[in-house]
C-alpha cells in the first residue's frame, strides 16, 4: 500500500497520561473508557491497547458494528455496548461474543431474558430523556429479572455548574438502591470533576482521554494526545495581486511562498479554517491562505522558506483552543477526523 499523505500524530504517553490523571481524579473509583466511535476517531485499534496497558478494563462502545474492531485487541467482558439489543440478533450476538448489552428499556431487558440473558449493564435516564428505563419503571419485575454488573446513568451537563448535575446524582443514588447490580456509574469525563459523590465504582471518561478539556479546573492534568499532520504536495510562488483557492478569498498583497498539503474538509479538515487554520513546521506558524477545499487547502511558506515538497506540517489543533477559534465542539473536532488520515 502506498503509505498517506495524512496522519494523525498519537502520543501514547499523553494518552495513557490522561487514563491515569482521570483513574486518580476518580478516587476509589476506577476510570474505564468511551471507545465509541473508533475511539472518537483516533482509532481503537491503537487506543485500546494502550489504555488496557495503562490499566483500563472498562470499554464502551455504542454500535454492535463497532464490537468486532475492539475484539482484536481486548477481552468480551471488558465490553459494553451502550446502544443496547435492538434485534434478536443483537442479542444473539452478544449471548455469542460474551460482551454486554446496555439494557435501556423494558423490551430490551425483555429481549435480552428471551434470548437466554446473562451479564448486563443498565442504564437509567435521570434527565438526558434520550436513553435508558425511566425511574418509574424500576419496579417493574423484568428489570429485577437481570443480572446486572453495572447500573449506569450520564450527564446532561457536567461541563457546567447547574443543578441539574445533583438532581441527576440524587436520581440516580435513588435507583442504586431500586435494584441489585455490582457496581455504579454516572460520570463522564466533567463529571469526574464534580466529585467523590458523583463517582460510584466506575467512571467513564471519553473526551478527556483524548486531550478534550470539559471544566478549566482539569485543563492542568490533561495533555494533548493527538496532531493531525498532512504532506505538501506542491509549493509554489504567488505574485502580488493572485488570488489563492475557490471563490479567491484571498488575494496575495505581495509576492508569496506557499504549499499546498493533501487535507480538506472530506478529511474533516472544514471550511471554517478557511483563512482562519493554522499549521507549524520547523518552529514557524503557517497561516491558511483562502478556501480549504475537499482534498487540498493552501498556507503560507514564505516565511518557512526550508520547509518544501514532501515536509510534513502539524495542525494546531489543541481541542479547548480550536473548539474556540473554530466554534465546533472538542467532540466534533475528533470524530470529524476521517479515514484517510494513517492512524
Ligand atoms: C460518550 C459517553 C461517555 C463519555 O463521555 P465524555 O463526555 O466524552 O467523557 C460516557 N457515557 C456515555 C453513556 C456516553 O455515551
Amino acid at each position: 500500500m502506498p503509505s498517506p499523505a495524512l496522519r494523525l500524530n498519537l502520543d501514547p504517553d499523553a494518552l495513557q497520561a490522561n487514563w491515569r490523571a482521570l483513574d486518580r481524579m476518580s478516587g476509589n473509583a476506577r476510570a474505564g473508557a468511551a471507545v465509541k466511535a473508533d475511539a472518537y476517531g483516533l482509532g481503537v485499534k491503537g487506543v485500546v491497547p494502550l489504555l488496557r496497558e495503562a490499566g483500563c478494563r472498562d470499554f464502551f462502545v455504542a454500535h454492535w458494528s463497532e464490537v468486532p474492531d475492539v475484539l482484536e485487541v481486548a477481552e468480551p467482558q471488558m465490553l459494553a455496548v451502550l446502544h443496547g439489543p435492538l434485534s434478536d440478533a443483537d442479542a444473539a450476538f452478544a449471548r455469542e461474543t460474551g460482551v454486554k448489552p446496555v439494557i435501556n428499556s423494558l423490551e430490551q431487558a425483555r429481549r435480552w431474558l428471551d434470548a437466554g440473558g446473562g451479564r448486563c449493564d443498565l442504564m437509567v435516564d435521570t434527565g438526558m430523556n434520550r436513553l435508558g428505563v425511566t425511574l418509574d419503571q424500576l419496579g417493574e419485575p423484568v428489570l429485577a429479572a437481570l443480572d446486572i454488573d453495572v447500573l449506569l446513568s450520564h450527564l446532561v451537563s457536567s461541563e457546567e455548574d447547574t443543578p441539574l448535575n445533583e438532581l441527576q446524582r440524587q436520581r440516580w443514588e435513588h435507583a442504586r438502591t431500586a435494584l441489585p447490580h455490582r457496581r455504579a456509574s454516572l460520570a463522564n469525563s466533567g463529571g469526574i470533576a464534580l466529585g467523590t459523590a458523583y463517582h460510584g465504582d466506575l467512571t467513564r471518561p471519553g473526551i478527556a482521554l483524548y486531550g478534550g478539556v470539559p471544566r478549566p479546573e482539569m485543563a492542568a492534568s490533561l495533555r494533548q494526545v493527538v496532531q493531525p499532520q498532512a504532506a505538501i504536495l506542491q509549493v509554489r510562488e504567488v505574485a502580488a495581486g493572485e488570488t489563492i483557492g475557490y471563490n479567491a478569498t484571498y488575494t496575495a498583497t505581495t509576492a508569496m511562498r506557499v504549499g499546498t498539503i493533501a487535507l480538506g474538509y472530506a478529511d474533516g479538515y472544514l471550511r471554517c479554517w478557511s483563512d482562519q487554520g493554522e499549521f507549524t513546521a520547523g518552529g514557524h506558524t503557517l497561516p491558511v491562505l483562502g478556501r480549504v477545499s475537499m482534498d487540498l487547502t493552501v498556507v503560507d511558506l514564505s516565511h518557512a522558506p526550508e520547509i518544501g515538497e514532501g515536509d510534513w506540517i502539524t495542525a494546531q489543533y489543541a481541542l479547548p483552543e480550536a473548539s474556540a477559534a473554530s466554534g465546533l465542539s472538542q467532540y466534533e473536532l475528533l470524530t470529524l477526523l476521517g479515514h484517510r488520515f494513517g492512524r
